[in-house]
């Protein structure tokens, strides 16, 4: 039987960054601002989660505020799993940063690239029963977690409620994807937990 996950909240300036634990084995979801090494580990100290406890670190997309710190952490030691959908965009982020912001350029090397097909797989190295599943629509790299007992990390995925005319379908397939897979209990990348809305 697999042991009961646990999720904290390690995040900052009004970002969620979400460990799910089974014990001492861990998934970082989303990773950090540019610059801020030092906040986000004092955030995981105070919760109790060792940075070498860091089975996987995934990023929901690959916009500043939510893969910031993904080359700092790799090397600290935590393997970056990067989805199929998101190898493009990687170099993409680096163009929408400001010097000021001292983000760590990705590199492609040493990253854990699968597809989706794979997540269920790869979760369960480090314990953890769920998946990865693309949930395109805020944009088009963005990916959800989901656990098997129905908590969705969702980062920036935009409600129905806001979508404009040229996001509605991709959206509303993103939405029915979680739902399909049980998506019951929303963590997302800003704001706070809540139940799963439609
Ligand atoms: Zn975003």
């Amino acid at each position: 039987m697999t042991p009961k996950v646990t999720i904290v909240n390690v995040g900052y300036r009004s970002t969620n960054y979400w460990v799910v634990s089974a014990g001492s084995s861990r998934l970082l979801i989303d990773l950090g601002w540019p610059g801020t090494m030092g906040i986000l580990r004092a955030n995981l100290a105070r919760m109790d989660v060792p940075i070498n406890e860091l089975r996987f670190g995934v990023a929901t997309h690959y916009h500043i505020d939510h893969a910031g710190l993904a080359q700092e952490l790799k090397s600290l030691g935590m393997p970056l799993l990067v989805l199929e959908s998101q190898v493009t965009a990687i170099p993409l982020m680096k163009a929408s940063t400001k010097p000021a912001d001292h983000c760590v350029e990705i590199s492609l090397q040493g990253n854990r690239t699968i597809s989706f097909a794979e997540s269920r797989g790869v979760l369960a190295e480090a314990g953890i029963s769920g998946l990865v599943v693309p949930t395109p629509g805020h944009s088009d790299d963005s990916v959800s977690v989901v656990l098997d007992d129905g908590s969705a990390f969702t980062g920036d995925l935009t409600p129905l409620a806001l979508a404009d005319e040229s996001s509605a379908v991709v959206l509303s397939e993103s939405w029915r994807r979680l739902k399909e897979h049980g998506a019951a209990m929303l963590y997302p990348g800003h704001g706070p937990a809540r139940a799963f809305p439609y």
